[in-house]
């Protein structure tokens, strides 16, 4: 089981959302900083390196998952390694999965297949979900709502507004993401997401606009989403690391 919030973490910041594996030497720094990550995959292999990593950093939550973006047909996608994977390392989450309809709407009904066999999989092991949906969101929302998933973070959310609620309602999640520097429809989200249901997130080392996404930037995003809410900037960093506690404990990890 993978304990997080152990020894002299006091509130740690939330990244909810990070491609650790890309990280190489730097992953041994992360792993000692005031961080909490959930650490998502891309495909077989990179799911391997995201379970070996938490193995030795405490503040490290395992995903495991396909990114839509490298899915080009079904054939040669091992569901079987997902099947034993979640089972032999106790895996909680999938991510990074989804549908894709800004970027890759050329496999869609590809991508949706998948997705539907995750989100299978998730319903019956109680999963949490961390998902990539841009231009997709109404179809990724049906698609676990119907499956009556518990915990699902919408990632990186770019979605109507109207379609906030929506989410909210079922309990999901909103992910921030420390691009609002430079996005500014990303600040619109926060301002119309409540506080409640908003966690914070790098997608690091991805490059936005000539800006390289990192876990250094969540502090000065987490001021940001205070600025906007206007509320104390302590406050907001100890509800979101609320938030990500109670993620944590609905997919049964102890904390
Ligand atoms: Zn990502």
């Amino acid at each position: 089981m993978y304990m997080v919030g152990q020894g002299d973490l006091s509130i740690p910041f939330v990244d909810s959302h990070i491609h650790l594996y890309e990280y190489d030497k730097d992953i041994e720094n992360l792993c000692a900083g005031n961080y909490v990550f959930l650490a998502v995959s891309d495909d077989v292999e990179s799911s391997v390196k995201t379970v070996e990593i938490a193995g030795r950093c405490q503040n490290v939550v395992p995903a495991v998952g396909y990114h839509p973006w490298n899915i080009k047909s079904l054939e040669g996608i091992d569901m079987e390694f997902f099947e034993n994977v979640i089972k032999k390392s106790n895996v909680r989450f999938f991510g990074e999965i989804g549908l894709d309809k800004r970027f890759v709407s050329n496999t869609f009904d590809v991508q949706y297949q998948l997705f539907a066999r995750f989100v299978e999989i998730a319903q019956r092991n109680n999963m949490g979900l961390s998902i990539h949906a841009p231009d997709a969101w109404k179809e990724a929302l049906e698609v676990v709502r119907k499956n009556d998933i518990k915990v699902a973070i919408f990632h990186w959310y770019t979605g109507p507004i109207e379609l906030l609620k929506e989410i909210i309602d079922n309990g999901y999640y909103i992910g921030i993401n420390v691009a609002a520097k430079i996005q500014r429809k990303h600040l619109d989200v926060i301002r119309n997401a409540p506080l409640e249901n908003i966690v914070t997130e790098s997608d690091g080392p991805y490059r936005y606009r000539g800006l390289l996404l990192g876990p250094s930037m969540i502090p000065e995003l987490v001021s940001t989403i205070a600025s906007i809410k206007n509320v104390d900037v302590e406050i907001v960093r100890e509800v979101i690391w609320k938030n990500f506690r109670r993620i944590l404990k609905d997919v049964g990890i102890p904390i």
